[in-house]
């Protein structure tokens, strides 16, 4: 059920030419091949990225070839994950912001160590009888130190003022890069993570509220051979609007996501099996009522369709048991014919009769 299956003849054939044409725009640019030089110009091979192949066009028309630091910024700009970049980035700032405040509380226990010395000297000498001149020059010592202790404070004081300021924005960074990490990269859709997470949280609200919650997969038919037929890229451009559609059509605390591979999932809080039937067949409908055109050639592709399993979560389940339900009806599905929902309520039915 993954991507890594025998793939067609023509595929492979297909695969294979993007392959040859990014060595040779490697070699011709006198770029080396190196995996992130090689997957940019397998991405300008395959067309699928308008925009990068605008701007590496552009190069061509105008007699050059794209040099290397050029390839490393079209990289950077149009296929490099940044979330790790994104994270020690945080990382180091935290570090850095750390050590200065460190820095600013030593320097100002140092000027409150040679303060409070200073003072308990000044007691000292105070406590034996001393001339008014000196009683004026001990005054005017404390006086200074004194300027000197209350310009540190201040300066401590800044400096906190602006940690709070900057640790404020890198924990709104941090926010967005934890929002990233919880969805599909290709999709945007939440991915398998969130799903586990936001279905244990689900179950345990079931688990107390008694409010009914329904579970539903979805699986693209035959979606190995429309990759065969029209290339994985294509296949990719699929998968996003299969998200998008099943995104449109749930709400409030729904959560859809990818599970993996060409197959989606939706949790679907306080709605029964009834209710999560009608949600199921509202996704297969828009599913089949879309027609697929290939964006850069406007090629009309037909139409794909998907196949749907619904359970709905009993007391005794536990995630695993209820992901299990809903795949047994995800696979009645698609036994019966495709292109068709099957609640564990019909599957019973299948079975009595
Ligand atoms: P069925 O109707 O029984 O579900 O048939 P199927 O071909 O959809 O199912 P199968 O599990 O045999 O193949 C799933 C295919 O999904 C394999 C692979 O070509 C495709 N696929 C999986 N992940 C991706 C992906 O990330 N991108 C693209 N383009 N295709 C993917
Ligand atoms: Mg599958
Ligand atoms: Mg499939």
């Amino acid at each position: 059920m993954s991507a890594g299956e025998v793939v067609s003849e023509q595929e492979f054939k297909r695969a294979l030419g993007y392959a040859n044409s990014a060595f040779d725009l490697l070699k011709r640019s006198g770029i080396p091949p190196y995996p992130q030089f090689y997957e940019l110009l397998y991405t300008y091979a395959t067309g699928v990225n308008p925009t990068l192949n605008n701007r590496i066009n552009a190069i061509f028309r105008a007699g050059g070839s794209p040099s290397m630091d050029l390839a490393e910024t079209l990289y950077n700009e149009f296929l490099k994950s940044d979330v790790d970049d994104r994270i020690s980035n945080v990382s180091q700032r935290m570090h850095a912001r750390i050590d200065a405040v460190h820095d600013a509380i030593d320097s100002a226990m140092t000027t409150a160590n040679a303060y409070s010395g200073s003072l308990q000297a000044a007691s000292g000498d105070l406590a034996r009888d001393i001339s008014s001149v000196a009683m004026k020059t001990l005054a005017d010592r404390l006086l200074a130190e004194t300027r000197r202790m209350q310009d540190t404070n201040r300066a401590l004081e800044l400096q906190l003022e602006a940690s709070r300021e900057d640790i404020s924005s890198l924990q709104r960074d941090l926010d967005d890069v934890r929002r990233e990490s919880m969805l599909d990269s290709l999709t945007k859709i939440a991915n398998r993570k969130s799903f586990d997470e936001g279905l244990a949280v689900a179950i345990a609200e079931a688990g107390v509220s008694g409010d009914p919650l329904c579970l539903m997969f979805v699986d693209i038919d035959h979606f190995k051979t429309f990759n065969d037929t029209y290339g994985h890229q294509t296949g990719d451009q699929v998968l996003r609007l299969v998200a998008m559609t099943l995104r449109s059509n749930i709400k409030g605390r729904d959560l859809a996501a990818r599970y993996g591979g060409e197959e989606f999932v939706a949790i679907l809080p306080s709605t029964d099996i009834e209710g999560a039937v009608i949600v199921a067949e509202n996704v297969r409908k828009a599913i089949q009522a879309k027609e697929l055109l290939k964006r850069s050639t406007n090629e009309k592709l037909g139409r794909i369709t998907a196949s749907f399993g619904v359970a709905m979560f009993h007391p005794s389940d536990t995630a695993i048991t209820l992901i299990e339900r809903t795949d047994r009806c995800l696979y009645a599905a698609k036994h019966a014919g495709r292109n068709r929902v099957i609640s564990e309520i019909e599957l019973a039915n299948i079975r009595a009769a």
